[in-house]
């Protein structure tokens, strides 16, 4: 009797749901397995794709992205691999034709080449949106929608959420949301750092045990080191489980930098209704409707110091990430990454709560550039610096 590899029943020999792959036969108990297996195989075909993509590449960007920089560790791996280099002056240097094969690029340690790299390790990727038609099409609707059904089927007790100030607009306010309305007043997406962890540790600290946490990589890092250190907090974490919520994050802003460009533009904070960063711009919409797009380089002063050093675009230690590069304007790039975030997100869509479909290959190659971006930002960093 056959297994079935995805629900690991094991099930009929005559069932009428099979794939064949890589010369073997696979067999399904359901469609829904045989979709989630051919899915699967998609990305790995996808994965093939992107090494084979490797024939591009010559020694000109091992140069680029790695000598140059500074940051080879003249570990010799590259010489080792191609009779055309060789170790010079305390440098790897080209001393013959090169045929772009892309072998010392992809031997090199520094370099990062593969998804899971670049994006961690997930089990699926989707664009989303909510199918909740008052929350449709707000920025950050998926998490808010995904926040509704948790809380509806008593799946969480409460949420850590980033609300806005009531009395300094768009200053951001970390709160322990228990109710739908609470929830609803979180969506929307803000540019400063929030303090989210002083929030969960008093969530955990008023007897919350099953609480969803929404914050940006370096918060959802702070959590996993919380969770894991025996020196710290660990006889707290032990008494809740939490479901890590990660929100892309490619650089925030101070509050007070946020507000001062926007003055010099006769922006008011209180007249702004949403922020958006999409393509190196950051967009406002006004109260009135009206929108103003401003290059996200006047802002560059007023970045944090720290997201210069941060590596990490997608939450990779989260249970489910969300994002809105990679999608369609409207939708938001999700990836499930732990099996109970995969169960959640997946019952939120059964349920009507969220419509999605699987991401494309194209769309992921979006959100693998940006990611590559954010984790080489360092060299550029070294590189600037010496200038
Ligand atoms: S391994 Fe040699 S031939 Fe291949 S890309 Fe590098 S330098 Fe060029
Ligand atoms: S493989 Fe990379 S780190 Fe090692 S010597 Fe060559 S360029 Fe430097
Ligand atoms: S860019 Fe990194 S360090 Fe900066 S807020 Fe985002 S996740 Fe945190």
């Amino acid at each position: 009797m056959p297994l079935d590899p995805i629900c690991k029943k094991i099930i009929s020999d005559n069932t009428e749901y099979f794939s064949d792959y890589g010369g073997k036969s696979y067999y399904f108990c359901s469609p829904e397995c045989k979709q989630k297996f051919d899915a699967l195989e998609k990305s790995v075909i996808r994965l093939k794709r992107n090494l084979s993509e490797k024939e591009r590449i010559s020694f000109g960007k091992l140069k680029k992205d790695i000598i140059k920089p500074g940051i080879c560790t003249l570990c010799g791996a590259c010489a080792a691999s191609c009779e055309y280099i060789t170790i010079e002056d305390g440098a790897p240097k080209l001393v013959g034709p090169c045929k772009a094969c892309g072998v010392c690029y992809y031997q090199c340690p520094r370099t990062i080449t593969t998804e899971e790299g670049l994006i961690g390790s997930f089990r699926f990727a989707y664009a989303a949106r909510s199918a909740i038609p008052e929350i449709r099409g707000q920025d950050g609707g998926v998490v808010t929608s995904l926040l509704l059904y948790a809380l509806d089927e008593g799946l969480i007790d409460s949420a850590v959420v980033t609300t806005r100030s009531k009395e300094e607009p768009w200053k951001p306010v970390p709160v322990v949301a228990k109710t739908r309305e609470e929830v609803l007043e979180s969506s929307g997406s803000i540019y400063s750092h929030s303090m989210t962890l002083e929030a969960l540790m008093s969530a955990i600290k008023q007897g919350m045990n099953s609480i969803a946490f929404v914050g940006t990589s370096c918060n959802i890092d702070a959590v996993t080191k919380m969770q894991k250190s025996s020196y710290g907090f660990l006889h707290l974490f032990m008494r809740a489980k939490v479901l890590k919520l990660g929100l892309f994050c490619m650089d925030t802003f101070s509050y007070e930098g946020i507000k001062a460009v926007l003055k010099s533009y006769g922006i008011t904070l209180e007249n702004v209704d949403a922020m958006k960063i999409r393509k190196g711009k950051f967009e406002i919409t006004l109260k009135d409707g009206k929108q103003q797009i401003l290059d996200l380089s006047e802002f560059d002063e007023y970045r944090s110091s720290s997201c210069r050093f941060c590596t990490d675009l997608t939450a990779e230690n989260s249970d489910i990430s969300f994002g809105g590069v990679g999608s369609p304007r409207g939708w938001t790039t999700v990836l499930t990454r732990s099996a109970l975030g995969y169960e959640i997100f997946n019952e939120a869509v059964d349920n009507g709560y969220i419509e999605a479909r699987h991401l494309t290959d194209d769309e992921l190659e979006r959100v693998l550039n940006l990611a590559k971006m954010k984790k080489v930002q360092m060299y550029d960093l070294n590189r600037r610096q010496k200038k």
